[in-house]
């Protein structure tokens, strides 16, 4: 992996959470790199540190050891403002709740981050409406929430995600609510979007198929990647070097092969 293809890198990232009578530590020294245009999926039990990771290389969270870059930027070099409007500028986020503003309807929802970061309506409303209609439900605008299936109500959220034209997606538990043929329509969805316009994308997941549709799985444990594998197509099919991949623990640029992680 070039260190120019990287677009996400973690060092050493430690994180502990401290609840006043326990102290957790649910990060233990991740080390990680994840390529510009790759989709990528972490898994590992619950409560292995998945989420946490997540909101930590997103800049949700704050770190309490290590170092993060996105696009070659140091987040702690970031102030709070800068971070904010970095996410809002460059990353999308998807939840396995919904998150969407029950009063207002689709593309109001869709175009609302827009809004906030200054854009003018009219523009807000055409880059909206070019998002839904990106994941097929231009003709669902007008329907508010309530109005709109599980499946359509994520393909909603996968729309704000992508309405700033971001380098990244977030996703944690995308499919959780769904059934297993909707959970399928919106992971093929994320991959197509994903090799369409060369999204990077990082996806926390218990499912194994969704894991499988990715170009690489990073497993975690107690608050450590304790391996990597390709996904079913291998890092081959984006034309990306497979002996440097995850398998021989050299993908990531640094991270540590599994064995010696336990
Ligand atoms: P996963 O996403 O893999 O289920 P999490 O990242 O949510 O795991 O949690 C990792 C560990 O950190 C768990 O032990 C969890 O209880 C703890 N944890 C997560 N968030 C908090 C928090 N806000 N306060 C205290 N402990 C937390």
């Amino acid at each position: 992996m070039t260190e120019d293809s990287v677009i996400i890198r973690a060092e050493k990232v430690v994180k502990t959470y401290d609840t006043g009578t326990a102290r957790v530590t649910a990060l233990q020294g991740v080390d990680l790199a994840i390529r510009q245009g790759e989709m990528v999926a972490v898994m590992g039990p619950s409560g292995c540190g998945k989420t946490t990771l997540l909101n930590c290389l997103s800049g949700l969270d704050y770190v309490n050891a290590g170092e993060i870059w996105l696009e070659g930027k140091n987040l702690a070099t970031m102030s709070d403002r800068e971070r904010t409007e970095y996410r809002a500028r460059r990353m999308g986020f998807v939840f396995q709740v919904y998150n969407l503003l029950p009063v207002l309807n689709a593309v109001e929802n869709v175009e609302l981050p827009l809004l906030v970061s200054g854009r003018r309506p009219k523009e807000a409303r055409a880059r909206a409406m070019a998002a839904l209609e990106a994941v097929g439900l231009a003709q669902w605008a007008k329907h508010r929430p309530a109005e709109l299936s599980g499946g359509q109500r994520q393909r909603v959220t996968i729309a704000r995600a992508l309405v700033n034209d971001p380098a990244i997606v977030w996703a944690d538990e995308p499919t959780g609510a769904l059934d297993s043929h909707t959970a399928n329509e919106i992971i093929d969805l994320i991959r197509e979007l994903n090799e369409r316009i060369g999204l990077t994308v990082v996806i926390v997941t218990h499912d194994p198929a969704i894991g499988d549709r990715c170009d690489r799985i990073i497993r975690m444990r107690d608050g450590q990647i304790v391996g990597e594998t390709p996904g079913a197509l291998g890092l081959g099919h984006k034309g990306w070097p497979v002996g440097a991949g995850a398998a021989d623990g050299q993908a990531g640029g640094g991270v540590r092969p599994a064995a010696t992680t336990r």
